[in-house]
């Protein structure tokens, strides 16, 4: 056994027996041709479930150096390349102070950038792609340990712009990014239940980013935070949708400290200091969760809404929050949002594994109809099956990894359990 530890929330323990910490491509490449066995990639371990997990050796990404680089060659289309282990965090300080930005960012900023990517992570908003869409180029070192390069227009990359580390190591990423944009974040609190069930999509997609956090049984949802693009989305209304805008942060939902998470109120500010919900600087919650997330269409949201809140008496208990989001739709085979504008319906769990083994059967059963599909870092009870059922491009991905991986140095159990690579 390593010392490969535990994820970020303890809720999987590594089973590799060798962990190595490359600083350059080479290192990589040297790493994957010396290995005994299997490999995989691992990011900053905020994964819930064993997907970053080997019996072989873990190559830990995120101590990959270099300075981010930006590409102005075609103007109409700037990029920024970046170790692949780099946090969103750093990164987006970097650009920020260069005056670019990022489309946008998960909830944490301590996540990094491949890792976040190869699970299609999101944030929010209805006009917005989750980060893998980000994605232009992959540079990567494959199953012999050589290093390869994927660009976007390939025909092999939407599998493996969310590439749940299936097919080799990523050591640098290429992001589109655009010139920067400041955003504030208003706290809205009172909106009544059935106004949000009958308005769902448009509620999302009122402003550049907006989460919704409920416990399923208040009378009222009990936050909104809205995150408007200044100059694109207007001044924030006082009344909205039957909700009050409160002056102040309120951080009791999440963490109990509001000094962790990002200003709300309604002050402007850049957005790598606005759509987080996290500053980098703290660390959020104590880690005693386990998450859970399932993607339906948008266009099912009041009707998939309701269906989980018929169940708010049996997950109450286990539940700390729920927050809701918006992904735009797009065309990478294994993202959550493929093919379809998305509702990201997202569970933050007490870390009790027993009770929430026990009630993830019942949420998927009541999202079934929906043909929700659960996000690849955190925790479900999907298996390859009804993975099959809702991802319909999962046997071209998994095509496009044997073909990348044919020894299958990438594999392990779980991809294995959900249809992602071939058993051998
Ligand atoms: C507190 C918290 C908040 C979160 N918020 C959000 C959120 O807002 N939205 C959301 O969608 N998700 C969220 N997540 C989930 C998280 O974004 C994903 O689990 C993400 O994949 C974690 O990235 P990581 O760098 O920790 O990767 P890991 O967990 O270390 O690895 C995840 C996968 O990526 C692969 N991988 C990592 N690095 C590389 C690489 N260099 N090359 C190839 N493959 C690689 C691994 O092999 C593995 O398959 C959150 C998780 C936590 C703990």
């Amino acid at each position: 056994m390593s010392d490969a530890g535990v994820t970020w929330a303890g809720t999987h323990r590594f089973i590799a027996g060798r962990l190595i910490t490359p600083r350059d491509a080479d290192e990589v490449a040297l790493a994957v041709r010396e290995a005994p066995g299997r490999v995989k990639a691992l990011g900053t371990r905020h994964s819930f479930n064993a997907i970053a997990d080997t019996d072989g050796t873990l190559v830990d990404t995120t101590a990959l150096a270099g300075e981010p680089h930006i590409d102005l060659s075609d103007p109409a289309h700037p990029t920024v390349t970046a170790p692949a282990g780099m946090r969103y965090g750093v990164l987006g300080a970097w650009l920020q102070h260069r005056g670019w930005a990022l489309h946008n960012t998960g909830s944490l900023p301590h996540i990094s950038v491949a890792g976040a990517t190869a699970t299609g992570t999101h944030g929010s908003g209805a006009r917005n792609g989750c980060q893998s869409t980000a994605l232009r180029k992959l540079d990567f070192v494959d199953g012999d340990g050589e290093p390869r390069t994927a660009r976007i227009g390939e025909p092999q990359f939407p599998a493996l712009a969310v590439g749940l580390g299936a097919f080799g190591i990523i050591t640098r990423v290429t992001l589109g990014v655009q010139p920067t944009y400041d955003v504030r974040q208003d706290v809205y609190t009172g909106m009544p239940w059935e106004v949000l069930l009958s308005d769902t999509p448009a509620i999302l997609a009122d402003a550049y980013s907006v989460s919704i956090f409920t416990t399923w049984d208040e009378p009222t949802v009990q936050q909104i935070w809205r995150k408007s693009g200044i100059g694109l989305d207007g001044t924030p209304p006082e009344e909205w949708h039957g909700a009050r805008r409160s002056p102040e942060s309120d951080a009791r939902l999440v963490d109990g400290d509001p000094d962790a998470l990002t200003p709300q109120g309604g002050a402007p500010g850049p957005w790598i200091d606005r759509l987080p919900h996290f500053r980098l600087t703290h660390t959020p919650s104590n880690g005693e969760e386990i998450q859970t997330e399932y993607f339906v269409p948008m266009e099912a949201a009041g009707e998939a809404l309701a269906s989980v809140r018929a169940l708010a008496p049996q997950i109450r208990e286990h539940l700390l929050v729920s927050e809701l989001r918006a992904v735009a739709a797009d065309r990478l085979w294994l993202s959550g949002a493929y093919g379809r504008d998305t509702l990201a319906i997202h569970f933050t769990w007490a870390r009790r594994p027993d009770a929430v083994r026990a009630l993830l059967p019942r949420v998927e059963e009541a999202l079934a109809p929906f043909d929700a599909r659960p996000h690849w870092g955190k925790w479900h009870a999907f298996d390859a099956a009804a993975i099959a059922r809702v991802h319909p491009r999962v046997a071209d991905a998994r095509a496009v990894f044997e073909e990348l991986d044919p020894a299958g140095r990438f594999v392990n159990d779980h991809l294995v359990a959900l249809g992602v690579r071939a058993a051998r």
